[in-house]
């Protein structure tokens, strides 16, 4: 039987992880399932006995010596600890994972972080709420970083335009603003939280404490792409000056080096759980969940602050068959919260509903109107995922 073409060379069988509630179309991350004799999945794979890398990493976890990890994690906070003056750098929203990374550096293990956020595209009311928390309640310093409204819009509308990412110049932002800050007022070393083999990317990424440079590897600025588009044709499309774009371009990596700029997650020295974080922020930083669930998730707690986010989740179901349910399922799973039938029941109810919220924001923000909305939405609907039955659209492949 001739299979449907894939768009963006997502593999064209969907598999899902007999575990979770992950497939193999999620980008970012080893999408090559694992039969559980661990042998790489090939043509013939069984799909039975699938489980994704994620899942595979949450067993490696129940093996990992966490006492010596947390050794490990003391013996580097001695090489750094600094009597006056900041002696790393947390980079985060206030969030429940920012917020717990961030305390028990400085509370448990007597640090002293400047905490630095990249702002969200458009705070939400508790996105707000639990910024101003985190630094009032939790105690922190913090720099909060607010990119050129002109600048942000329009990459975040290229970005929808160009890839159906209009979450990516904030993705970019927040890696980038971290480094920046670390070089700036010379602190060695910078702190992430969980790392994202948590959610899928390569298990070996949490083999090492470091987080991985290729992000930083040297580009031309004429080489530098943002939004789908290379940043010289930006520049000569639009009003803008190359210094407009300074807080997209990252640091260089032998500017890190040369100031010996560690940076390293906390996900790799204590084991990460995302409720427990949640339970612990609320505790400490006066974090508090959202009065309603997260429209497209069961979920009250997490990516919180920014009115785009119910979008960026809405998109990656357009893209890849997988909304935001999904991936809160898939995570609560593993983390042994709920059960996986509970979990595609989740799914089933929530995946593809419509952020309707900040609808008329979001079109705002981004400058575009309605029916350029969904006819841009349509053309990034890959046909080995999608169908159109009359006028409605249909996933073909589903979990459930
Ligand atoms: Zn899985």
């Amino acid at each position: 039987m001739a299979k449907n073409f894939s768009m963006y060379g997502l593999p064209e069988e969907v598999i899902f992880c007999t575990k979770c509630v992950m497939s193999n179309q999620r980008p970012q991350s080893v999408v090559e399932f694992k039969n559980s004799n661990n042998q790489k999945s090939g043509l013939n794979i069984d799909k039975n006995s699938c489980v994704c890398d994620a899942c595979n990493y949450n067993e490696t976890k129940k093996k990992i010596n966490w006492e010596k990890r947390e050794r490990e994690l003391i013996e580097l906070l001695e090489k750094y600890r600094k009597s006056s003056g900041y002696d790393c750098v947390v980079p985060g929203s206030g969030g429940k994972d920012s917020a717990f990374t961030a305390h028990v550096l400085k509370y448990k293990y007597g640090m002293n972080p400047l905490t630095v956020t990249w702002a969200p595209h458009m705070y939400t009311d508790i996105g707000w709420q639990n910024f101003d928390n985190w630094i009032k309640v939790g105690g922190f310093d913090n720099i909060l970083f607010s990119p050129n409204g002109k600048v942000h819009r329009l990459l975040t509308k290229l970005a929808f335009k160009n890839l159906l990412h209009p979450f990516q110049p904030f993705i970019i932002g927040q890696k980038i603003i971290g480094p920046l800050i670390a070089l700036k007022f010379n602190i060695p070393l910078i702190f992430y939280g969980e790392n994202q083999a948590e959610y899928g990317n390569a298990v070996e990424e949490n083999a090492n404490p470091q987080m991985d440079s290729k992000f930083f590897s040297q580009k031309n600025n004429s080489e530098i792409i943002l939004g789908g588009e290379k940043l010289s044709n930006i520049l000569n499309k639009f009003n803008f000056k190359l210094n407009d774009f300074e807080p997209y371009i990252a640091p260089k990596i032998n500017d890190l080096m040369e100031k010996k700029i560690e940076q390293r997650y906390l996900g790799y020295y204590l084991k990460w759980d995302p409720q427990e974080c949640y339970y612990y922020a609320a505790k400490n930083t006066g974090f508090r969940p959202n009065t309603e669930r997260t429209e497209g998730s069961y979920s009250k707690y997490s990516s919180i602050d920014d009115k785009i986010d119910p979008f960026h989740y809405f998109l990656t179901h357009i893209k890849f068959g997988l909304g935001r349910a999904s991936y809160d399922a898939a995570q609560e799973i593993r983390n042994e919260k709920i059960t996986r039938d509970e979990g595609i029941n989740l799914v089933k109810k929530y995946d593809s509903e419509f952020p309707n919220k900040y609808f008329r924001e979001f079109l705002e923000y981004i400058d575009i109107n309605e029916k350029d909305f969904f006819s841009t939405l349509d053309s990034f609907r890959s046909p080995h995922l999608w169908k159109k039955d009359k006028d409605e659209w249909k996933l073909l492949q589903k979990i459930y």
